[in-house]
């Protein structure tokens, strides 16, 4: 955003951040740049801190803020204990602005935004995947700090040819008061619910995307129980939904699967457009993100037309995005996935769903609340053994797997290397080693510099995966 400001001519753009120092801030900003090369951000940084006014670090970062005429702050900055100051100025009526905002103010082409509990990221990326193959101007953009950011790109386009793919967070759709044209919310499910303070304020959260202005057409899941539960959309939208039998459409415009092909149905006309065998992405709930996507595509007027199967092919290329469910080493037999990006129960229960053998889960982390007792109720069966890293969430999930009987098949683990080592004595050829933490918090706890990939390297003979995975 600082990046973007400078760009576009302001002078006075003062930069304030909890980093101690230039290391430290260097450091943050690559992590929050990952799909940026190295070079590239090291490049930005530069001339960021070239064509900053001011810069505030450490301690006192928040010195002269409310000296500015426009706030700009991250995504989760009313989470953080040290932003009291920022609580009252916005309490004040101060100037707030973001990120979010800025793309859906400057974009002048189709805005389609991905919202949802679980698959924002990987529906954004099959939807971005298809538009490409029939659109010249396509961005992804939003919440992933995997996606490159393009607000730059987005306003200098004049003639609005492009398009643009928003992944949108929670905390994102508190940020906005207009919506992208396509709305969809691909699931909901309890999560962040201490933020919010409650699953309803959480799902309203959540509808934000199609209630704002600007929301045209609102995709929706109508297999998803609490979406559905949460009503109608706003007079003036229209719903295209997406769900696996044609019967849940009703008679709403959709995506639905039959005979082992996602089909498109628009009126009275139906189109069998992609054969979900011929799908890279693994499991039951990356064919429901591929639904989601085929019904935003199809909710666009503009590629429904001859356009569309071509764009429905494309999202069968796909790969597993990094971090989900994605194979990173194979050894005497075993595969080692990296599924990093889990941080509910849900989705870890869904990863070891995908794997259909058995696993030795390598999870843990910090606390959200969300009941366990679904992934609890696997141990014993597809999960073979648990090696728990700490933390609050850890400590709810082993009283969940004790109450349901599966206590000795959980040991507690130090760190990811004494996890990855525990594993390897444990799993039996044809099993499935996970990390898939089912709680937030493992990056920054357990993860470490290498990660998951440097502690599996731990041993010199280890071959690389057969596949290369992402
Ligand atoms: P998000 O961007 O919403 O976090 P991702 O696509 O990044 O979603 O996936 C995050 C995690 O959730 C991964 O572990 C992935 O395997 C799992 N996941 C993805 N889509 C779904 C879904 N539709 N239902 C349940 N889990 C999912």
């Amino acid at each position: 955003m600082a990046h973007f400001l400078l760009a576009a001519g302001f002078t006075r753009v003062v930069g304030h951040d909890l980093s101690p120092d230039l290391q430290e801030l260097a450091r943050a900003h690559r992590l929050a740049h990952a799909g940026m090369g190295a070079e590239a951000a090291r490049e930005q940084l530069e001339g960021l801190l070239a064509g900053l006014a001011e810069l505030h670090l450490g301690e006192r970062y928040l010195q002269g803020i409310a000296e500015s005429s426009l706030v700009v702050p991250t995504q989760a900055w009313f989470l953080h204990p040290r932003n009291r100051e920022l609580h009252q100025l916005r309490e004040q009526g101060f100037p707030f602005y973001s990120l979010i905002q800025a793309y859906l103010d400057l974009c002048r082409g189709p805005v389609l935004g991905v919202t949802g509990s679980h698959g924002k990221s990987t529906t954004s990326a099959l939807v971005a995947r298809g538009l490409r193959a029939i659109a010249p101007l396509v961005w992804l953009a939003g919440n992933d700090r995997h996606n490159q950011q393009a607000l730059e790109a987005v306003s200098r386009d004049a003639a609005g040819e492009g398009w643009l793919v928003l992944e949108i967070s929670n905390r994102q759709l508190l940020q906005m008061d207009r919506a992208p044209r396509v709305g969809c919310i691909t699931n909901i499910t309890p999560n962040h619910l201490e933020e919010h303070g409650g699953m309803d304020a959480y799902v309203a959260c959540k509808r934000r995307i199609y209630e704002l202005p600007g929301c045209e057409v609102g995709v929706r899941n109508a297999d998803d129980p609490v979406s559905w539960a949460a009503g109608p959309l706003p007079r003036g939208v229209r719903q295209v939904l997406f769900a696996k039998e044609e019967a849940a459409l009703g008679e709403s415009d959709g995506c639905f699967e039959e005979d082992g092909w996602a089909v498109v149905r628009r009126g009275k006309e139906r189109r069998a457009v992609l054969e979900l065998d011929s799908l890279r992405l693994p499991g039951q709930h990356n064919r429901a993100n591929v639904r989601a996507a085929l019904a935003m595509l199809a909710a666009s007027d503009e590629v429904l037309g001859p356009q569309l199967p071509e764009a429905a092919r494309a999202l069968a290329e796909l790969r597993p995005l990094p971090h989900r469910i994605q194979l990173v080493w194979q050894q005497g037999g075993v595969d080692y996935f990296d599924d990093l990006s889990s941080t509910t129960p849900q989705s870890t229960v869904a990863a070891v769903r995908t794997l259909a053998r058995e696993v030795v889960l390598i999870c843990g982390g910090d606390d959200k609340s969300i009941p366990f007792d679904e992934l609890a109720g696997l141990v014993g069966h597809e999960v073979r053994q648990v090696l728990l890293l700490p933390g609050t969430g850890s400590a709810r999930l082993l009283e969940a797997v004790r109450r349901s009987g599966g206590g000795a098949l959980v040991r507690e683990m130090g760190s990811l290397e004494e996890a990855v080592q525990a594993a390897r004595s444990l799993a039996r050829p044809g099993d499935a080693v996970l990390l898939s933490p089912a709680c937030p918090g493992f990056f920054s706890a357990h993860y470490g510099a290498g990660g998951y990939r440097r502690a599996l390297r731990g041993k010199p003979t280890s071959p690389r995966p057969r596949t290369e995975p992402g």
